[in-house]
């Protein structure tokens, strides 16, 4: 039997099938002489003719709007007619084929790496189409998310969100990755997708070995590789028997069992993240990431594809509340559109609501779209920006919206900076929206992007807790909303505890909500409080969970 390999489960169910690796970009055999150079011209032509049909078809099954559209323009660069004459001219010098497509394409990033600016950032563009062209001309397997024709699971070193946002739940069996951490977006994507998914895992790639059958447990983190036929027929099993059990019973508002309300509201990236979700009960989108909608890039999005692109979210949610928040770029998010400078700490630099300081404008017409989109839709549309340290910052935000129709725009609280000035934020913000997975990396200085914190990163923490009642406290005070729509809020043992810190909205992906929906029901809202007064006193994140979930299992009793 395979050696168990162990990582965090970041998104739960079962899989089992073949275990392929992200494909590697093909190196370059020394040149080959050439008899027939048409032959070569040919042969070039007919790889590129395949990466564009590899694109196109990917592009066409993409999962959202931003994947397809990354995937589109790469497909058009390969059908781009300049590239025949420009073999042709290698072709004809003795070129052979592969060499011909990395040289031409060489030359083309050379070009665009001299122009600089976003021209320089299409580069990266160029090499990745240059190495899938270089691979179809010596029949190696084209680099990237593999597409084999069946259903398997994705081994890789690190996902970037693009690649996260391309992949097909349909033919993804499960995710598992050497690097990232339990807030990465890797693991907020592929919860998302409901795929299974597992992150951290140490070894994966050295335990991968072609046609490899392998199974991954989304709960425990642990994944086998190498193991028989029968033992995935096993796991297949458990899987089907997991996702046959019966469902929850009808979906109804938030609310612990004294009835004290707790709305219940979504994470999406884009429209399709409700498509076939049922929102009875759901108050509405408490966090739509709209940078997820532009990942990647070159261009700024224009004003009509983004009021196109915001209205089809209001008008799937009827009369309910739409929290939309503002581009978040920069660190693991890029949107090179925004030509932010490169910073040896891009947690730390300028991103979020900081990239006003350097494109203001992107910021103006993005509140214009919105509420151009908001006009006569039922939704009730709220914005509310992303990474706010100081309360000058909020009130610059709060002016700008107001001034678009917008008013009282929220802020997100992802740095400590933020907790400790709530009151502050709250004189000039409408509400606060905890960003737990930032608030989680700030506050305890451990990358969420990294695998190797998982336990400072623990939202149990209660240094981090602590910091949530300072802004719970504030809310109060001030008679605002404070609501928590970092993955915290998907946690059901934790959805108590910050009920009764004085959370009033709790934002998850769908999947999370019918857990986290009974665990609130199963207690009263002085049960809550009593839990989250334990987790608060508590001296680490262990010591915070094991009480809560001693107190949980009293009151169940
Ligand atoms: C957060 O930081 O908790 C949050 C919700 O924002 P994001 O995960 O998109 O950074
Ligand atoms: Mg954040």
């Amino acid at each position: 039997m395979a050696d168990p390999l162990r990582g965090l489960g970041v998104g739960p169910g079962l899989a089992a099938g073949i275990v392929l690796p992200m494909g590697a970009p093909p190196e370059l055999p020394p040149p080959r002489p050439v008899t027939d150079p048409g032959r070569e011209l040919d042969a070039a032509l007919a790889a590129l003719e395949s990466v564009r049909a590899d694109l196109a078809g990917r592009a066409a099954a993409a999962p959202g709007k931003a994947a397809r559209d990354v995937l589109e323009a790469q497909a058009a660069i390969a059908a781009d007619p300049m590239l025949e004459t420009d073999l042709g001219v290698r072709t004809q010098r003795g070129e052979d084929a592969a060499h011909a497509l990395h040289g031409t394409f060489d030359e083309y990033r050379r070009v665009l790496l001299d122009a600089g600016d976003h021209l320089a950032e299409r580069a990266a563009d160029l090499a990745d189409i240059a190495d899938r062209a270089v691979a179809a001309a010596l029949g190696r397997p084209m680099p990237g998310v593999p597409a084999p024709g069946h259903p398997f699971i994705l081994a890789a070193g690190d996902l970037s969100p693009a690649d996260t946002a391309t992949l097909d739940p349909s033919t993804v069996l499960a995710l598992v990755t050497e690097r990232g951490g339990p807030t990465s977006h890797t693991a907020i994507l592929a919860r998302a997708l409901g795929l299974p998914a597992v992150v951290g895992c140490a070894g994966l790639l050295d335990a991968v070995a072609p046609g490899a059958l392998g199974t991954v447990d989304g709960t425990t983190g642990e994944v086998r590789i190498g193991v028989g036929a029968d033992e995935a027929d096993a796991f297949r099993g458990r899987a089907a028997a997991l996702r046959a059990r019966p469902g929850r019973g009808p979906a109804g508002p938030g609310r612990t069992a004294d009835g004290h309300p707790v709305d219940l509201m979504l994470n999406i990236g884009s429209a399709a993240d409700l498509d076939g979700v049922d929102l009875t009960g759901v108050a509405g989108v408490g966090l739509f990431r709209t940078e997820l909608l532009f990942l990647e890039r070159r261009e700024e999005p224009g004003l009509d594809q983004q009021v196109r692109a915001y209205r089809e979210v209001f008008d799937a949610v009827g009369e309910r509340v739409v929290v939309v928040r503002t581009l978040d770029a920069g660190a693991d998010k890029p949107l090179p559109f925004l030509g932010l400078p490169e910073e040896p700490n891009p947690a730390l630099g300028v991103r979020g609501f900081r990239t006003v300081r350097l494109r203001p404008e992107v910021l103006e017409t993005q509140l214009e779209a919105i509420a151009l989109a908001a006009e006569g839709t039922a939704a009730r549309v709220a914005v509310m920006a992303p990474m706010i340290s100081t309360p000058g910052e909020a009130a610059d935000f709060a002016g700008r919206a107001a001034r678009h129709g917008l008013p009282g725009a929220g802020v997100m609280v992802e740095v400590p900076a933020a907790a400790l000035s709530a009151a502050a934020l709250l004189r000039v913000a409408g509400f606060l929206s905890i960003g737990t997975n930032d608030l989680g990396q700030y506050a305890l200085a451990a990358d969420r992007q990294g695998g190797d914190l998982p336990d400072l990163l623990d939202p149990w923490q209660p240094a981090l807790l602590r910091l949530i009642a300072m802004c719970t406290r504030a809310g109060l005070a001030a008679g605002k909303s404070v609501g928590v729509c970092g993955e915290a809020a998907g946690d059901p043992l934790l959805a108590p505890v910050l009920a009764g810190l004085g959370v009033g909205r709790l934002s998850m992906s769908a999947r999370s909500m019918p857990p986290v929906r009974d665990a609130l029901a199963r207690h009263d809202l002085a049960g809550c409080e009593r839990l989250a007064g334990r987790a608060l006193a508590a001296a680490s994140a262990e010591e915070a969970r094991t009480a809560a979930a001693a107190g949980a299992t009293v009151r169940e009793g």
